[in-house]
Parts: C-alpha cells; sequence; structure tokens
C-alpha cells in the first residue's frame, strides 16, 4: 500500500486552483471542500477490499456484484473547524461512518517566527471507540508542519488501534508528511496536491491561506 496517494483526478485538481485563487467567495469555497471530501472518500473506497456477490435481477436472473464490507467500519474524525465542510463530503460517501471531532489550535504565543514546530491545544475530543477492523479517516485539509496530526493522532490512540489510519488533506507538504509517518509509520496520506514549503508562520506555499477563514470567515 502507498503511503501518500496524490488525488490527480481533473476533477479534484480544477477544484483545488478555485480554492487557491484569492477570489473565490467563502460559500464557492466551502463548496469546493465539500466536493473535494467526496472525491477523496471515492478514491478511499477503491483502496477497500471487495467481495464477490450474487443478487438476483428482477428478471428472475442472478447477477455477479460486489459487496465493500469496511464501509460498514468507516470512523471519520474532523479537526475543527476548517475540516467540516471536507468531513460533509466523505460522509457523503460513508454514510454508515461513526463520527468523531478533535479542536485543535495552534498556540501563537508559543511559536517561535521561523520554526516549523507548532504547539497545538487541543481542548476538545469527542472520538468514539475504535475497533481492530476499523478504517479512521482523519479529515484536515492543510496538512502543514504535521504538528496538528501528530497531535491528532495521540489523542485518538487511547480510543483503540484500527486496521488503517488514512489522514486526508487537501495540500499537503514533504515536511508534514515526514512529520505524520514519524509520528506513525503506517498512516496512509490522502491528499489533493503536495506544496513545496511552509513559510514562516507557518503557511503553506503556494496553498490557499488560511482555510478555517476561508471556509467561515476571519477570526
Ligand atoms: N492551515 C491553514 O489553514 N493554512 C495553511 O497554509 C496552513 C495551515
Amino acid at each position: 500500500m502507498k503511503k501518500v496517494q496524490i488525488i490527480d483526478h481533473p476533477l479534484a485538481q480544477a477544484i483545488l486552483t478555485s480554492l487557491r485563487d484569492k477570489n473565490t467567495n467563502q460559500i464557492e469555497f466551502r463548496k469546493g471542500l465539500v466536493e473535494l471530501g467526496r472525491i477523496i472518500g471515492y478514491e478511499i473506497v477503491r483502496s477497500m477490499n471487495i467481495q464477490e456477490t450474487y443478487v438476483e435481477t428482477p428478471l428472475g436472473v442472478k447477477a455477479k456484484g460486489v459487496k465493500i464490507p469496511d464501509l460498514e467500519h468507516v470512523v471519520i474524525i474532523q479537526v475543527l473547524r476548517a475540516a467540516m465542510p471536507m468531513a460533509e463530503g466523505l460522509v457523503k460517501i460513508f454514510e454508515r461512518a461513526r463520527m468523531g471531532v478533535i479542536s485543535a489550535r495552534r498556540v501563537e504565543e508559543s511559536h517561535t517566527k521561523g520554526s516549523l514546530s507548532f504547539e497545538i491545544e487541543s481542548t476538545y475530543v469527542r472520538v468514539p471507540k475504535i475497533f481492530p477492523e476499523d478504517v479512521l479517516i482523519i479529515a484536515d485539509p492543510m496538512l502543514a508542519t504535521g504538528s496538528t496530526i501528530a497531535t491528532v493522532l495521540r489523542n485518538i490512540a487511547a480510543k483503540g488501534n484500527p486496521k488503517r489510519k488514512i489522514i486526508t488533506s487537501v495540500i499537503a507538504t514533504d515536511y508534514g508528511i515526514d512529520r505524520v509517518h514519524r509520528e506513525d509509520n503506517n498512516a496512509e496520506i490522502y491528499t489533493v496536491a503536495v506544496d513545496p514549503r511552509v513559510n514562516e508562520d507557518g503557511y503553506i506555499v503556494p496553498g490557499l491561506g488560511d482555510a478555517g477563514d476561508r471556509a467561515f470567515g476571519g477570526p
């Protein structure tokens, strides 16, 4: 299994282009995130095990088909608040998913300008029990330094050990990907793009700006 999947579907790339555009308004931005959540969901399904099955059609004839048992064992964790639209898109694919939320705030006051390490304050953690047969999907649109996801992975560890841990993002960086893999070498990452760098304020460049502010308005 590849640890990083870049979703190069032209539709995903066209939506990402619109998200990057500073002229895209809040509503279009949120709609784009929902749509990317849905597309990433389709790509995750592609990696799930399928079982052969047969059904009888209205013509009284047996037709060969497939079922996807993993769909009954999905847990989606959204990182507040920027991941909410992405999670909405993921739930359209994983309709029976159990859901959890985690708040994560970069503690700007403790951040030294230029450092790529952020202290993360996580004051709200509501995550269901996780079972060994589960596929855990964490949604966070911007995987910049990886500090947030590392904190989320630590918070979730107490809830159980799923068979797969999948981080979904819109834009990641190599730095963030390495940080996640230092925390959990088996974590899989699904992202629409990997951008070259993180600036001294912790923003991905070229990126798309502050995903939370663009989706829900400024602080
Ligand atoms: N979070 C954001 O919203 N944007 C970035 O570029 C990095 C982290």
